[in-house]
């Protein structure tokens, strides 16, 4: 097992890689910008590297700096976290040159699945169902575009091969649209992704968001850990996450989950991944793969009681994945509201400092925040402050933890989304379950302030 670990992000995923560091009797190294030097996670650390200015190009995305604060402290290991280099190739493959470990997929994994028109090509390969469309990207021939699109039939979404974030996708309802939709989709994806290929699925209206988390180790072993609805959304932002996912049956659930399975020993792939799913009409199609932990993991850990950072780990490590899939079982619910720093109806971001914080508590409830009283905001990333997540043996116990942790949360000196959790929580189309990925935004719309 490693001795010491180099953690390359920020904020909550920081601290809850470090408590696992800490839990393995593994030495962690955060590493900080200016704008987090007084972030209680960085004076918990057992060292703290400052790697630069706020800016994340110049600190948390500078390879450079985290590649040398690895080496002046000693790491081993970097656990690259969520977001910044995490789904990064070229910075995976530095991290190995340098000689530490990445504890992630192989820089060709993250290659393969970055560009969504290889990383469709492998699934359809592997046998995990994608979404009807174009075979790989879309060629200059005009009448050949316009042939695809009618054997799909509209309407039809066109998408970035490089594309990521919810950016560089276009939908059209009319052949008339088309190509002047694929080749402003193509121009944008040039300049935004540095790789103008696009491709053509079948735009699905009305469905819901479900992913399979799966973890791999470097022994050809390779489980899934079931699933979550992650429907409620906002701008492609996921808002609120859950697991299991409410009304689709175990016997689906292991099916899809058989096959990512299969499909990460086939590309062999190691670490922790996410299959990402649109849910239509009883079937799965598959629309990306996240090769890193997600923010909404610990729903899965409550529901199965594997600690997922810690299993990265121990993968990245050598180890063999202490658990069979026959040992993996979904037992309750877990709900997870993720709590940010913003306006709750207008979203307009809400930096700054919170002059009180009471954490909720009690049984089946989990905080994975890094802020405190006191703790300022910064202005310079992303607005997600904590996880609110809580456990119940029933999804109605679970929500009724969720509107009574919801009460006693407190969060006062800048505004959070912790009132509008509060409100989706005694709605009931979402008591009810199954609401597709468009009901949050239609909510909202129909509740103007
Ligand atoms: P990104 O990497 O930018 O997040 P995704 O491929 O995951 O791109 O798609 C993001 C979102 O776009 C999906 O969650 C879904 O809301 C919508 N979307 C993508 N493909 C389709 C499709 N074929 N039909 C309907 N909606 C889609």
């Amino acid at each position: 097992m490693f001795k010491k670990i180099l953690i390359a992000n920020r904020g909550e995923i920081a601290l809850r890689i470090q408590r696992a560091c800490k839990e393995m009797g593994i030495k962690a190294v955060v590493v900080y910008s200016e704008a987090d030097r007084d972030a209680k996670y960085v004076k918990l650390a057992d060292e703290a590297v400052c790697i630069g200015p706020a800016a994340s190009a110049q600190s948390y995305l500078h390879m450079p700096a985290l590649i040398s604060a690895a080496e002046v402290t000693d790491a081993e290991a970097i656990h690259p976290g969520y977001g910044f280099l995490s789904e990064n190739a070229d910075f995976a493959e530095r991290v190995e040159n340098s000689g530490f470990v990445f504890i992630g997929p192989t820089a060709a994994s993250i290659r393969l699945m970055g560009d969504k028109v290889s990383a469709k090509q492998a699934m359809i390969r592997s046998g995990v169902p994608t979404v009807p469309g174009s075979e790989g990207a879309l060629s200059e021939d005009q009448a050949e575009i316009k042939r695809i699109a009618k054997g799909i039939g509209y309407p039809v979404i066109i998408k970035a091969a490089g594309g990521g974030g919810g950016r560089g996708m276009r939908v059209v309802h009319t052949e008339a649209a088309l190509i002047h939709a694929v080749q402003t989709t193509k121009a944008e994806a040039g300049s935004a992704f540095g790789n103008p290929a696009v491709y053509m699925e079948k735009f699905l209206q009305n469905p819901r968001h479900v992913e399979i988390q799966v973890i791999a180790d470097t022994h050809r072993n390779a489980v899934h850990l079931g699933e979550r609805d992650c429907s409620m959304q906002r701008r492609h932002q996921k808002v609120i996450e859950e697991s299991p996912a409410p009304g689709i049956s175990r016997r689906a659930i292991e099916k899809i989950g058989e096959r990512c399975a299969a499909a990460c020993k086939k590309i062999g792939y190691r670490g922790a991944g996410t299959f990402e799913f649109l849910f239509e009409n009883g079937e799965f199609y598959f629309i990306e793969m996240n090769t890193r932990v997600q923010v909404e993991h610990p729903v899965t850990e409550f529901v199965t009681g594997i600690d997922i950072v810690r299993t990265q780990i121990e993968v990245a490590a050598g180890g063999k994945l202490p658990f069979t899939q026959k040992q993996v079982t979904l037992t309750g619910h877990a709900i997870e509201c993720r709590i940010n720093a913003e306006d709750p109806f207008n979203f307009m971001p809400s930096p700054g400092k919170i002059t009180g914080w009471h954490a909720a508590g009690g049984p089946g409830v989990r905080v994975d925040s890094h802020a405190y009283q006191n703790y300022t905001v910064p202005t310079h990333y992303d607005s997600m402050i904590g996880k609110l997540i809580v456990y119940g043996d029933t999804r109605e116990q679970a929500l009724a933890r969720m509107r009574t942790a919801l009460s006693e949360m407190v969060v006062e000196g800048i505004k959070t989304n912790i009132p509008l959790h509060r409100e989706l929580m005694v709605d009931a189309s979402f008591i009810a379950g199954g609401t597709n990925i468009h009901y949050l935004e239609k909510w909202l719309e129909q509740h103007p302030r």
